[in-house]
């Protein structure tokens, strides 16, 4: 549903000049009466960031970005009324430099491997060093993964061809656009779409 500005002739009888307020030609600032988020979305709809609603009002006041999805509220700007955009997408392309990889955390390696031991499949409560590190394994995405207490403590220090053990498929660091976005803040499920997550994922 494309945003549309509802025009200038939105305020019938106040068209007289208030109080000594010359508008000047420059874009209109909307009002600050809303704090929501907006996801924006590069001109090719690949996920960028989160901004503030009114920074998002903002851009698509300047025609520099355009609602893709927007609610039922309203802001009033100077001389036009806008629906606050839950999604926007920016009119013109930005190359933008990403992180190569994630930062590694015992929170992220619980995300990317379910919350689940990689070994048994059961719950997850701790973290695992595949090669272990008494034996030169590093910290790092290819060799960290989530364990449950018991598998962990069963292999202990030893490789998993000395278990007889092996991975479902080889760790590695995640990527992707709801990467990007997850710890930055709460994940609105109208963005979901836009962010490749199915809709069961909670924020
Ligand atoms: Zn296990």
């Amino acid at each position: 549903m494309p945003l549309t500005a509802l025009g200038s002739s939105s305020a019938p009888g106040t068209t007289g000049s208030r109080r000594g307020s010359h508008p000047g030609p420059h874009a209109p600032v909307p009002a600050p009466a809303t704090t929501a988020a907006t996801l924006l979305l590069n001109a090719t709809y690949e996920p960028l960031c989160v901004v503030s609603s009114r920074r998002a009002i903002v851009l698509v006041l300047a025609a520099k970005a355009e609602a893709v999805d927007v609610t039922d509220d309203e802001v009033h700007a100077e001389r036009v009324t806008v629906a606050v955009p839950i999604v926007v997408r920016l009119t013109r392309f930005v190359r933008v430099p990403y992180p190569v990889t994630v930062p590694l955390s015992r929170r992220a390696v619980f995300t990317r491997d379910g919350s689940t031991c990689v070994y048994c499949g059961g719950s997850a409560t701790s973290i695992d060093h595949v090669v272990p590190r008494s034996r030169g394994g590093t910290h790092t995405w290819d060799n960290v993964v989530a364990a449950c207490r018991r598998c962990n403590h069963t292999k202990a220090d030893r490789s998993l061809a000395e278990m007889g053990w092996s991975l479902p498929h080889p760790p590695g660091a995640p990527s992707g656009a709801a990467w990007r976005l997850l710890g930055h803040r709460t994940v609105d499920p109208r963005w979901h779409e836009w962010l490749g997550m199915p809709d069961s994922v909670s924020a």
